[in-house]
């Protein structure tokens, strides 16, 4: 099956790549695909890894076959926090061989019944949600999120990792996971980026209410914009009169001194929305996105970055692609 979309190149797609967690631990995994898990790739994970292999599963498979979380110390800030007591596949032997550890894997998005498992066993489930990717992104949503771009969209993510040891035992520094990779042609996959292309891949705004407001003889529309991705809300001053979008669309922040206040020597504002809605009539922009404050410390700066994007794109392209009514603007 082909990719959904090209992220991972070829190797992660008949085989293994390298993820490493950029954002937590600096621990670099073997990773692959749950329902393509073959007994070479597993050979190798056990040869450059520690020993264990874990099965990444949602929570939904996670319900479907019974398997709970245990608890553990979670001050412990490593994988094993989410995982479950060890399974094996019904049909397997020992389970331990590279061969059966596949199969175990590989019957995971299958099975219905719990009773398909024995336990405990070989491989390791630990449960996640690739919307963890959001609040706290972590190796188990990051591996369900790179799987879910190979599988049908229909089935619950599956994904397999190891952690990679250097030759003392020891996790692998980023410079000897960049050798590794280079000498087993791997590629390498940040943590950071997979949140970064999770963030692009969904709409986040949603346009809840479109006005008409009138000022100075001239028609706007008023568009009440709500940010799904950090619950707050935009308002959108679009000029009516104008086809032409290719003009710039002025962001601006909600500033208490000059905009509430009327007081311009209090800040560092370029302009005030009073000076935006003027150039807005005045046809010098084609638009004016009014951001109410908010505690902007709390977001990301990428995640920043995705809604300014989403926002030019909503202003500029979606406008004009389709006729301003309410029941049409749901992006
Ligand atoms: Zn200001």
């Amino acid at each position: 099956m082909k990719p959904r979309k090209n992220q991972a190149k070829k190797h992660y797609e008949n085989n293994l790549t390298i993820l490493f967690d950029d954002v937590h631990t600096g621990t670099s995994y073997l990773t692959g695909v749950g329902e393509r898990a073959d007994g070479r790739d597993i050979n190798f994970m056990i040869n450059y890894g520690k020993g264990l292999v874990y099965a990444c599963i949602t929570k939904n498979t996670a319900n479907r076959l019974n398997l709970s979380r245990m608890d553990r110390d979670i001050s412990h800030k490593n994988t094993l926090n989410t995982s479950t007591v060890s399974i094996d596949y019904k049909t397997t032997t020992t389970g331990i061989s590279a061969f059966e550890r596949a199969d175990t894997i590989k019957n995971i998005h299958t099975s219905r019944n719990p009773g398909d498992f024995k336990r405990p066993g070989h491989i390791f489930p630990l449960i996640g949600q690739v919307e963890d990717l959001l609040t706290k992104p972590d190796i188990v949503a990051a591996a369900l999120e790179l799987a879910s771009n190979f599988i049908d969209p229909i089935h619950e993510p599956t994904s397999f990792i190891s952690e990679i040891l250097d030759h003392n035992g020891e996790v692998s520094s980023i410079h000897d996971v960049k050798k590794f990779a280079v000498r087993h042609s791997l590629e390498i996959i940040k943590v950071s980026d997979v949140v970064h292309n999770y963030l692009q891949k969904k709409e986040w705004l949603e346009v809840i209410e479109v006005t008409d407001m009138r000022l100075f003889n001239h028609t706007l529309k008023v568009l009440k914009v709500h940010n799904h991705l950090y619950p707050s809300s935009f308002t959108v001053y679009l000029h009516t009169n104008t086809n032409d979008y290719s003009k710039r669309t002025a962001f601006h922040t909600e500033c208490i001194s000059g905009d509430v206040l009327g007081v311009n020597h209090e800040c560092d504002c370029h302009k005030h929305l009073k000076e935006y809605m003027y150039d807005l009539i005045n046809g010098q922009i084609t638009g004016v996105v009014y951001r109410q404050k908010y505690n902007e410390s709390s977001i990301p700066l990428h995640y920043e970055n995705t809604i300014e994007q989403q926002l030019i794109d909503l202003v500029t392209n979606k406008m004009k692609a389709r006729p301003i009514t309410k029941d049409s603007m749901t992006v």
